[in-house]
């Protein structure tokens, strides 16, 4: 495994021989849940060495410019905190044509995105054939262009509504055009947390075997986890071990990135609203448990702002992603402004 040589990197390090409990964290092969606990009551700067420590060699940091392009803004799921979709019935609900998405993607093609991650959530209404279409269009718009898409929600879903096993649909995906599975709706695999925040979505162990289908297939995927809601610490650690149990296993997922609840992706108050200093915890955190998910991911979304993401590559974020979002019911994109990124990273 890739992560062989790193753990040996890390257990070798000179942090072996230091007396920080942070830092002893890091000197052995991975770090357990109940040290990860710990980790999320030590100091900033204390989780900030620990980083530093179990990184043997860092990656370079890099700035990584994607091109969010919705096909649909209609979500059957009501995840009761969700202020990013709407009902099915909503005047300002849009599932668009394969043909229109083509369209856009070209349109987005012009600004030479690193990847374009294609989001549809789940509308009731829309077939396996329609999404298998969509990403024939977009993938003919774009043949050099990696296209992330698709969620582990939406793969059982599918799955489900065609009698189809899920094996079936990631293969037609990936012979469609899907390079890489979205990490998305990964939430916190807690049953306590998912049974709130999102009822209607597949539990954990389910997203886990969709994702360690995926890369017995040949698709990549990225992972998440949604902080700054009802999560408690040990069962943030619990689902990055779970991720990391799988990673040791199929060596699958690519980037890891942690996604804030915050203000504007909320419509209601679902516990406290995460701050920037929670979201370089969680970076800092994910690294320090995911030693074999070669990249961490930080999103330039609330609350991140410019002043703490230049500290970001501290906390072991090594992409800085800037998003230009296309979303369904817009006409044009909203373009990522990546030239102050790019000034507060010294890029
Ligand atoms: S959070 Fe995701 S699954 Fe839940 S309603 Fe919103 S878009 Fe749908």
């Amino acid at each position: 495994m890739p992560g062989g040589a790193a753990r040996e990197l890390v257990g070798g390090s000179k942090v072996l021989f230091e007396a920080s409990a942070t830092e002893r964290f890091t000197a052995r092969a991975g770090v357990s849940v109940a040290e990860a606990v710990a980790l999320y009551a030590a100091p900033l700067e204390e989780l900030a060495s620990a980083v530093a420590a179990a990184q043997a060699a860092p990656r370079p940091g890099r700035i990584l410019h994607v091109a969010r392009l919705e096909y649909g803004n209609i979500c059957a799921n009501a995840c009761p905190h969700c202020a990013q979709s709407r009902p099915p019935m909503a005047a300002d609900a849009v599932l668009l044509s394969p043909e229109e998405v083509a369209r856009r993607a070209a349109m987005l093609a012009e600004l030479r995105p690193h990847h374009v991650h294609l989001v549809g959530r789940w509308h009731p209404g829309h077939t396996f054939s329609y999404v298998l279409d969509t990403l024939a269009a977009v993938r003919e718009a774009l043949p050099d262009t990696l296209i992330e898409g698709l969620s582990a929600q939406q793969v059982y879903d599918l799955a489900e509504a065609e009698k189809l096993s899920v094996d079936t649909v990631l293969e037609r995906l990936r012979d469609a055009g899907l390079t890489r599975l979205t990490g998305d709706g990964g939430e916190v695999f807690s049953s306590r947390v998912r049974d709130v925040l999102c009822p209607r979505k597949i539990t954990g162990g389910r997203w886990l075997h969709v994702m360690r289908r995926a890369h017995a297939l040949g698709i990549t995927s990225t992972a998440s986890m949604t902080f700054g809601h009802l999560e408690t610490p040990r069962e943030k650690a619990e689902h990055l071990a779970l991720i990391r149990d799988l990673q040791e296993e199929s060596g699958g997922f690519e980037a890891y990135w942690p996604e804030p609840l915050a203000d504007g992706y909320r419509t209601r108050a679902v516990g406290n609203p995460p701050t920037a200093e929670d979201f370089l915890r969680e970076l800092g955190i994910g690294r320090i448990m995911l030693p074999t998910i070669p990249r961490v991911q930080c999103r330039f979304v609330p609350p991140m702002t410019l002043e703490f993401l230049a500290q970001a590559p501290a906390f072991g974020a090594d992409e800085i992603v800037c998003l230009t979002c296309f979303r369904a019911a817009s006409d044009s994109p909203e373009i990522a402004d990546i030239e102050p990124v790019r000034a507060a990273l010294g890029l």
